[in-house]
């Protein structure tokens, strides 16, 4: 292991996290991390400034991004890695994801009024300030005094099954990996265990990668050392880069610190290598499916 730390999966406020993006990669700093991405929720909206704060400080920055898709399954994230982000159909596309948040945020607060719960949309819109989610309104629900932690308004009122819940269109895996390719980036399943988990996983793998999967998140902020082998084995067998990182969102929302979950330069030095090769590669453009599943 190094003695600086490495940390490929953070949020800032451009998403669902709590800090600015040059203050998420302060603390980053701070917390010793000298590689750094940051990959919010739909938005790329916060690299720039989190990109100007690491060259200030000396960290190696990664832009990046979490897609979250739908499958029969549930949900499967998947994370994109040096991205030639501005292209513009890239960033079209990810407008359209925002706009969903939006339109999806706007009638989980409409179901919660109807239910007698008295949260205003300009509020949950104002601690969003970038793509809306559901930590916003549950932030707002905490706010107003209907739950005690954002922990209990997601189990009391957004869970799915839950009475204010409501879904909002999502791209397939397949998508998203072919989306983050079209702007040659590096796709890599988030938080694999979570879902889809190991053995869909196995059925998925040859799909995924024929499209330009490249990772693997292996060494992820709570994943035991008996969970990290199930997965290095499982991106070995499909030669995956094993990626890792916090997932951290601010204080109290996930539990693992900044750079806390110690993460190989093998996989950075591998994730390079890798985004180097594609950089010369003209990839096939993406156009985004209708949006049917609203
Ligand atoms: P959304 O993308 O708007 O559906 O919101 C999903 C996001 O909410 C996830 O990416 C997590 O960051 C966060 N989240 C999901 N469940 C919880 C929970 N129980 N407590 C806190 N945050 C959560
Ligand atoms: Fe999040
Ligand atoms: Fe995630
Ligand atoms: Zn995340």
């Amino acid at each position: 292991m190094t003695d600086y730390a490495i940390d490929l999966h953070t949020h800032s406020t451009a998403s669902d996290g709590l800090y600015a993006p040059q203050i998420l990669v302060q603390k980053a700093y701070e917390a010793g991390v000298r590689v750094l991405a940051l990959t919010d929720h739909d938005s790329t909206e916060g690299v720039a400034e989190a990109a100007e704060a690491a060259t200030r400080l000396g960290i190696d920055f990664i832009p990046g991004i979490e897609i979250n898709t739908e499958t029969s399954a549930g949900e499967v994230h998947m994370l994109g890695y040096f991205l030639h982000y501005q292209q513009e159909a890239f960033q079209q596309a990810l407008r359209t994801l925002r706009d969903a948040r939006q339109r999806r945020g706007q009638r989980m607060v409409e179901l919660l009024n109807e239910q007698g719960i008295a949260i205003r949309w300009e509020r949950v819109r104002e601690l969003a300030q970038g793509a809306v989610g559901r930590p916003h309104v549950a932030q707002a629900l905490v706010e107003a005094g209907y739950a005690q932690s954002i922990e209990e308004a997601f189990a009391r009122y957004l869970n799915k099954g839950c009475p204010a819940y409501v879904p909002r269109y999502k791209l397939s895996p397949q998508d998203a990996v072919r989306l983050i390719v079209s702007a040659r980036g590096l796709p890599v399943i988030a938080h694999p265990l979570e879902l889809p988990g190991p053995e869909i996983l196995r059925q998925w793998l040859p799909e995924l990668c024929a499209l330009g999967l490249v990772g693997l998140e292996v060494y992820y902020g709570p994943y035991t050392a008996e969970q990290e082998t199930l997965l290095l084995s499982l991106a070995r067998q499909f030669d995956l880069i094993p990626t890792g990182g916090s997932d951290y969102h601010g204080p109290g929302i996930h539990p693992t610190p900044l750079g806390g979950h110690p993460v190989p330069a093998e996989s950075v030095r591998r994730l390079q290598e890798a985004a180097a090769a594609r950089s010369h590669q003209t990839p096939p453009p993406f156009t985004l499916p209708e949006p049917a599943a609203e």
